[in-house]
């Protein structure tokens, strides 16, 4: 066996364990992983030295809003902070850029909008919003990888959300494509309640967190959780709840999951890290809904964890141009709701992780093979591992950093992590083989592919 690249070090994160290895790069996939030692004659080797070597991450929740609203965030400046934070695929999803993708047509612009400018690979969310019921299958066989669907307004016009008697047709129509269905789970009625029994939502101070954290109930969530493990039942279609805050709706999900339903949960880093009695007011950086609730509800999360009734964590990278962040009036009921951390997740997860007690091989199921596994790209993402692709993130979990907006890569740079000391510094991001990131510089043009479910691997379904 003939490799073209050795990538070897002393702490290679394989399914298995955290051991010395030599992973044996041919053609962009891993031909085998072998002790360090076995090092074929006249082969080029990349020696990571003690530096951890684990897949490359995969954030199966990032907003890139291109076309359409590509001064938020794009194609070109998403996927470079992916590479500087050792995110080797990153799943788009259907709102924010213009035309949402919620029709054939809208997909393929989003397609040519973004062909030639990943320096990471791409994948597509399609959306599910009412009156697109036949435009499902059509996305589903042009390569989206699943459908999001809000329960609740989206904050942008061009993707309303679907009420129940539009969603449980949905669900039928995915059912029946064997096609996955993520949801924001929050439903209007708690947040309406909330609304009215704050007077005209004004009369609280706007500057003060609590005054958010109050507008959007935990009630919302659980009871949007409650619905859709209602209409999967009904339906059989797959389900998975994005960016869960709500630690009430654990029991919920422990419920349907031990009844055998296909149904799986992701949380967010900064649930993970933040608790809403340290937002200072007016810090409206750490506005996104469902929003950072209390220590407590923090804790609980990390314990569903453990437990794997949470099964991975993603960015949920939201950023939107900073005059909207309303940073100036600090008024989180003006703000966009959504929060930057693309290229943090990493180093953020492994800092709060590491002080939890998890080790390597936790944080690189939830980073990687979990999310990999949600979209159906186990067998080639997410793992090092033979027949895998030779997507890897070389990193030293010792160093720290303190989080400095210019090294940061987001379109814009305004992130709740800023000033914040975090452990774990990226060094070297391959994808495919191909040496994308060395420490701060990018040695490869943009070579991410874009993963298009139907021509690029075969429905797990
Ligand atoms: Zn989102």
């Amino acid at each position: 066996m003939t490799a073209e690249l050795i990538v070897r070090s002393k702490r290679v994160v394989t399914p298995e364990a955290v051991h010395p290895a030599a992973i044996h790069i041919r053609d962009g996939v891993i031909a085998a992983v072998t002790p360090p030692q076995e090092i074929p004659p006249r082969c080029e080797v990349f020696d990571a030295g003690y530096s951890v070597v684990m897949p490359g991450t995969v954030d199966t929740h990032v907003h890139v809003n291109e076309p359409g609203r590509t001064e938020w965030e794009g194609f070109t400046t998403a996927t470079r902070a992916a590479a500087a934070g050792g995110v080797t695929t990153i799943v788009d999803m259907p709102l924010n850029s213009i035309p949402a993708t919620t029709t054939l047509e809208a997909f393929e612009a989003k397609l040519a909008a973004a062909r030639g400018k990943c320096q990471v690979e791409v994948g597509f969310w399609g959306g599910v919003v009412p009156g697109n019921l036949r435009e499902l299958r059509r996305l589903y066989e042009a390569g989206v990888l699943g459908f999001k669907s809000f329960l609740i307004p989206s904050g942008v016009d061009e993707f309303r959300h679907v009420g129940e008697a539009d969603l449980e047709a949905a669900m039928k129509e995915l059912a029946a494509l064997g096609a996955l269905l993520i949801v924001h789970a929050e439903v209007p009625g708690p947040v309406d309640n909330a609304l009215a029994a704050s007077g005209d939502g004004h009369a609280r101070d706007p500057r003060r967190y609590d005054t958010f954290l109050r507008s959007r109930p935990r009630e919302a969530e659980d009871e949007a959780v409650a619905l859709v493990i209602r209409l999967s039942r009904k339906t059989g279609c797959r389900v998975h709840i994005v960016h869960l805050s709500s630690a009430s709706a654990l029991p919920l999900l422990r419920r349907a999951k031990a009844e055998g339903m296909p149904i799986t949960a992701e949380t967010c880093p900064h649930y993970l890290c933040f608790a809403a009695e340290e937002i200072p007011d007016g810090a409206t950086e750490f506005k996104c809904c469902p929003p950072i609730r209390e220590r407590e509800n923090c804790d609980r999360l990390w314990a569903a964890l453990g437990e794997g009734l949470i099964q991975m964590i993603v960015s949920d990278h939201s950023p939107c141009p900073p005059e909207m962040k309303q940073r100036e009036s600090g008024d989180f009921l003006r703000a966009w709701g959504g929060i930057s951390s693309l290229q943090l997740r990493l180093p953020a997860m492994w800092t709060a992780a590491r002080q939890r007690g998890y080790d390597l091989c936790d944080l690189t199921k939830w980073l990687c093979s979990a999310p990999a596994a949600l979209v159906g790209l186990e067998k080639r993402k997410g793992s090092i591992a033979p027949g895998c692709d030779a997507d890897l993130c070389g990193w030293s979990p010792e160093a720290t950093f303190r989080v400095n907006s210019a090294t940061l890569h987001h379109r814009h740079k305004l992130t709740p992590y800023a000033g914040h000391v975090l452990s774990g510094v990226v060094e070297a991001t391959f994808l495919r083989g191909n040496l994308i990131y060395d420490r701060g510089q990018f040695p490869s043009s943009a070579t991410g592919a874009l993963l298009q479910r139907a021509h690029a691997w075969t429905s797990p379904s």
